[in-house]
C-alpha cells in the first residue's frame, strides 16, 4: 500500500488558558485522523476558531500533540528523541506560508528575500542563484527580482513569500489563509501559483481557507468544525451537503447554491457543480439550448 505523505492519527491538542481564577483546558483539535497522499491538493475549510491553524502548526512541528501521532513520509514527528538534523530536514520538507505577507518578508530587495531561506540552510551561492531564479519564475515574479518588496502589491508580496519557501525545495507547502488579506486580483494570482506548484512541480498542498470558491479548486476538501473533521471528500461531494455546512457557519460556492436554488424552485436541473463553467453548461442543458 502506498505510504501517506502526511498521516495524522487520533491527534488532539489542548491550549492551557487562565481566566484569572483557574486554569482551563481547551481542546482546539479533537481526535483528528487524516491522511494526505504525495502530490495531493487538499483544502482545509472551517470558520474562524475551528482549529485550522492549530492543525497546521502541529504538522509543521511548531506544536507537539497533547495526544496522538503524526507521521511525515513514515517518520514519527512526535518522537521526542528526534535529532536536530531530522527536525531541520522535516522543516525543509514541509514549508508554510502565512496570512500576512508583510510579516514574512525580511530583506529590502526581492531576490535577497527569496535567498534568505536557502542561505540559512548553508547552500553554496551558485546553487542559491539558480534556486532564486527558478523560484521567482515559478511564481511569475522574475522581472521584480531587483525591486523593493514593500512597493509591491499584496498578491505580489505573497508570491515572493511563496518563492522564498520554494527556494528551499519543499515537498509539501501548507498555506494558512494565504489569500485572506489580498484583494481579488491578488487572491487570483496566488491561487494560480498554488495550483501551478501542485500540478507542475508535484508539490503536495494543504491549503487552509474559508473561501468556498478556493476550496472548490482543490482535489479534496476537509471540513473542520470545533476541532473535528466533519466532512472529507471531493469538492462536489462535500458541497452537495449545503445544510450541514450552513449548520457549522460555512456556505457553498455561489454557483452550487444557484443550482440548488433553481432545483428547489422546480427548475428541471440535474446534478451538482462547484465551478461557474459547469454551472452554465447545466443551465444550457436544462433549457435545451
Ligand atoms: P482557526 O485557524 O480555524 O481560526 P485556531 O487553530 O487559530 O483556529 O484556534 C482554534 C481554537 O483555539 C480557538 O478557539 C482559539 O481561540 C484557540 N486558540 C488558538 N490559539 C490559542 C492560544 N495561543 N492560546 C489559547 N487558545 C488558543
Ligand atoms: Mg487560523
Amino acid at each position: 500500500m502506498e505510504e501517506a505523505f502526511i498521516k495524522i492519527e487520533n491527534v488532539s491538542y489542548m491550549y492551557e488558558e487562565n481566566d484569572g481564577f483557574a486554569k482551563i483546558d481547551r481542546y482546539a483539535v479533537k481526535n483528528v485522523s487524516l491522511e494526505i497522499k504525495e502530490g495531493e491538493f487538499v483544502a482545509v475549510l472551517g470558520h474562524n476558531g475551528s482549529g485550522k491553524s492549530t492543525l497546521a502548526k502541529l504538522i509543521n512541528m511548531i506544536y507537539t500533540p497533547t495526544s496522538g501521532k503524526i507521521y511525515i513520509k513514515g517518520r514519527d514527528i512526535t518522537d521526542e528523541n528526534m535529532s536536530d538534523e531530522d527536525i531541520m530536514g522535516l522543516r525543509k520538507t514541509v514549508g508554510m506560508v502565512f496570512q500576512n505577507p508583510d510579516n514574512q518578508l525580511v530583506a529590502t530587495i526581492v531576490e535577497d528575500d527569496v535567498a534568505f531561506g536557502p542561505e540559512n540552510l548553508g547552500i553554496p551561492s551558485e546553487e542559491i542563484r539558480k534556486r532564486v531564479d527558478d523560484a521567482l519564475a515559478d511564481v511569475g515574479m522574475t522581472k521584480y527580482a531587483n525591486h523593493e518588496p514593500h512597493r509591491l502589491s499584496g498578491g505580489q508580496k505573497q508570491r515572493i513569500a511563496i518563492a522564498g519557501i520554494i527556494a528551499m525545495l519543499p515537498e509539501c507547502i501548507i498555506f494558512d489563509e494565504s489569500t485572506a488579506m489580498l484583494d481579488p486580483v491578488g487572491r487570483k494570482e496566488v491561487m494560480e501559483s498554488i495550483i501551478k506548484l501542485n500540478r507542475e512541480k508535484n508539490i503536495t498542498v494543504l491549503m487552509i481557507t474559508h473561501y468556498m470558491e478556493e476550496a472548490a479548486l482543490a482535489d479534496r476538501v476537509v471540513v473542520i468544525d470545533d476541532g473535528r473533521i466533519i466532512s472529507d471528500g471531493k469538492p462536489i461531494e462535500v458541497f452537495k451537503k449545503e445544510k450541514e455546512l450552513r449548520d457549522c457557519g460555512l456556505s457553498v460556492p455561489q454557483c452550487t447554491e444557484l443550482v440548488h436554488c433553481l432545483s428547489e424552485n422546480g427548475f428541471d436541473i440535474k446534478g451538482e457543480c462547484v465551478d461557474v463553467v459547469s454551472c452554465a453548461n447545466m443551465i444550457f442543458e436544462a433549457l435545451n439550448l
